[in-house]
């Protein structure tokens, strides 16, 4: 049979023998370049670097706020000319999936590329969360919002409702909306139209610390702009948001910013949002020469400057493990941001160091340089280059709020099947309902996570079951399903190398023996799976399925919860 994949080995080896180093990053966004410029400066010439991206331009996305007020514009500029001015190359692809026993990248559309050191900076996808509503995802949707100012300034929408959902987002872009529709229509002198924000945080922009949020609330009150906190937007529809697990927000129209997911790649352990783990040097969990930064990864803040830190991180990782003095220093998150408000400036700062916000302070002046919506210690003075070119028209300090905070390296956001399962209890209270323990299977095919496909293949045969839970050290890690067998093979891999925790679905959403069969059946639906795993803690102790569970459900319960997560 034929290999579907070409190699390129043989044209990269003659091409680049002054180069034993050769650094592929997939992806040509922001960690990626941010990379590629660190790679430069570490390890000058020592270092060859590949950009591989489906996409010809780097986007700068941050001013598509901007667009529909006429206070900005969303540049793009050629990928090839950026690399080649990073020192890098580029080649046009899409990274599909990966081969570490042989080094090799499988691309689309066909070929395989070698290489010493992988970085994977793929970036998430936007998707839409709130069902009915106007999602805004950034340049493409321009237009809409300028056809929905246009219908508020004609009367037709009195009520409008910015909406954050619930997982992996960033929240700025809501707030930048909410502010400069308000400035926007005060400008105009039009009157009696509503505008509110709704959002899981406890506090406006919490992330920022206490004292950005105060200066967010206070900004919100002048414009009066209604917030909802603590909310869950499920879905919009005949004039209003409904929220979970009940109650609702009025509303003519609703803007939601999109739940992201990472691009599927086969090989790389991923969550089920497709995210995936790394250490704090970039290093993807349980492999070795090959790293993730960006938006692709698990940490929960998805923000161009957290990006080029991780870029940063991984960059002298790899540097170094490739012999180069330096020595690497783990990511250290430091979240800035501009908050573009359309009024005056207010500039913050705010340190979680000694706890949520409580050293944050206000400044008069920028507190990083050159002052960009997206900070990267190399990108930013580099894209500042550019603007003599006809580059980027950052916002001034007339429009703008910058806040800068320190971030946990370990930061989670609350997971999406916990807030399912509380909702759902709230909404239940005292209630008796049945529970997934007394429906779930108790002996679940446990495997670990160096097993090989092929051995796992076997024992998913002998016991006649379609998944197998992933253990190490006694705790739940991963969920591997004949599904994703089936993408292995697809991948070309052999399974008696491919391992288990290349394939399977990393931290899988589970549910305990005391989560109601309600909540069970609602994470099943919404992520369409049939079977959860059961733990106790941490530890594999079953597993549940659909039909268990909607055998045994109340009825009724089920259809007003659940979306919007
Ligand atoms: C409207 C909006 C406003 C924002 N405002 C700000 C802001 O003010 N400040 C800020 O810091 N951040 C902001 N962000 C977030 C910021 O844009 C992202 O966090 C940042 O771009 C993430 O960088 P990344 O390199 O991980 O991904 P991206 O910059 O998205 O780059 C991903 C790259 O990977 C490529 N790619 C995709 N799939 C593959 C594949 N399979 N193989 C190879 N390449 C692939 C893509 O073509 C792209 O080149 C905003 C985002 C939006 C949408």
């Amino acid at each position: 049979m034929s290999r579907p994949w070409g190699t390129r080995h043989a044209r990269f080896v003659s091409s680049n023998r002054a180069h034993p180093v050769h650094v592929l990053i997939a992806g040509g966004g922001v960690a990626a370049l941010e990379a590629a410029l660190a790679l430069r400066a570490l390890a000058k010439d020592r270092i060859h670097v590949e950009l591989l991206a489906p996409e010809p331009h780097f986007w700068y996305r941050p001013l598509a706020v901007a667009e529909p007020f006429q206070l900005g514009e969303v540049r793009h500029f050629e990928l090839s000319k950026l690399a080649a001015d990073a020192g890098a190359t580029f080649s046009p692809g899409e990274l599909v999936s990966v081969d570490a026993a042989r080094r090799l990248a499988y691309t689309s559309p066909g070929g395989a590329v070698p290489y010493t050191t992988l970085l994977i900076a793929c970036g998430a996808v936007p998707k839409p969360a709130i069902q009915g509503a106007l999602t805004f995802r950034g340049p493409g949707d321009t237009g809409k919002i300028e056809r929905l100012l246009a219908e508020i300034e004609a009367g037709e929408v009195r009520r409008v409702v910015f909406a954050v959902p619930a997982g992996a987002v960033w929240s700025l872009p809501a707030y930048e909306l909410a502010l400069m529709t308000a400035a926007w229509l005060a400008t105009r002198g039009v009157t009696g139209v509503e505008i509110g924000l709704v959002t899981p945080e406890d506090e406006p922009l919490h992330l920022f610390g206490r004292e950005a949020s105060d200066v967010v609330r206070a900004l919100l009150d002048e414009r009066g702009i209604i917030l909802h906190t603590r909310a869950y937007p499920a879905a919009a529809r005949a004039g209003e948001l409904l929220l979970v697990a009940d109650g609702i927000v009025v509303a003519d129209r609703v803007v939601a910013l999109p739940r992201l997911q990472g691009p599927r790649i086969g090989g790389v352990p991923q969550t089920f949002e497709g995210f995936i783990p790394v250490d704090l040097n970039g290093r993807v969990t349980g492999m070795s020469d090959v790293y993730a930064a960006g938006d692709v990864t698990t940490f929960p803040v998805k923000q161009g400057g957290i990006a080029a830190q991780q870029a940063d991180a991984a960059a002298e990782a790899i540097a170094a493990a490739a012999g180069v003095d330096v020595t690497p220093h783990p990511f250290r998150p430091i979240l800035r941001g501009l908050l573009l408000t359309g009024a005056e400036p207010r500039y913050l700062r705010g340190d979680l160091a000694g706890g949520a916000g409580e050293t944050s302070r206000a400044s008069s002046e920028p507190l990083w340089w050159p002052p960009a919506k997206i900070v990267g210690r190399y990108l930013a003075p580099f894209l500042a280059g550019l603007a003599g070119t006809g580059g980027l028209t950052e916002p001034t300090s007339e429009s703008g709020v910058p806040v800068e905070v320190e971030l946990d390296a370990g930061a989670a956001e609350p997971r999406r099947d916990r807030l399912i399962e509380s909702a759902v209890d709230d909404a239940l209270g005292e209630a008796p309902v049945a529970r997934v323990g007394a429906v779930m299977s108790t002996d679940p095919l446990i495997v670990a996570p160096e097993d090989t496909l092929g051995e796992v293949a076997e024992r998913m045969r002998e016991r006649d079951v379609g998944s197998a839970l992933v253990a190490e050290y006694g705790r739940l890690i991963g969920i591997l399903t004949s599904r994703d067998m089936l993408r292995a093979l697809a991948g070309r891999v052999h399974s008696s190398e491919a391992r288990v925790r290349q394939w399977m679905t990393a931290e899988p959403i589970a549910v305990s023996a005391t989560t109601a069969l309600e909540a069970a059946a609602i994470l099943m639906t919404e992520h369409h799976i049939h079977h959860l795993p059961v733990v106790e803690g941490e530890r594999p102790v079953g597993m549940v399925g659909m039909r268990d569970v909607v055998r045994s459900a109340s009825s009724g319960f089920l259809r007003g919860i659940g979306l919007g997560f």
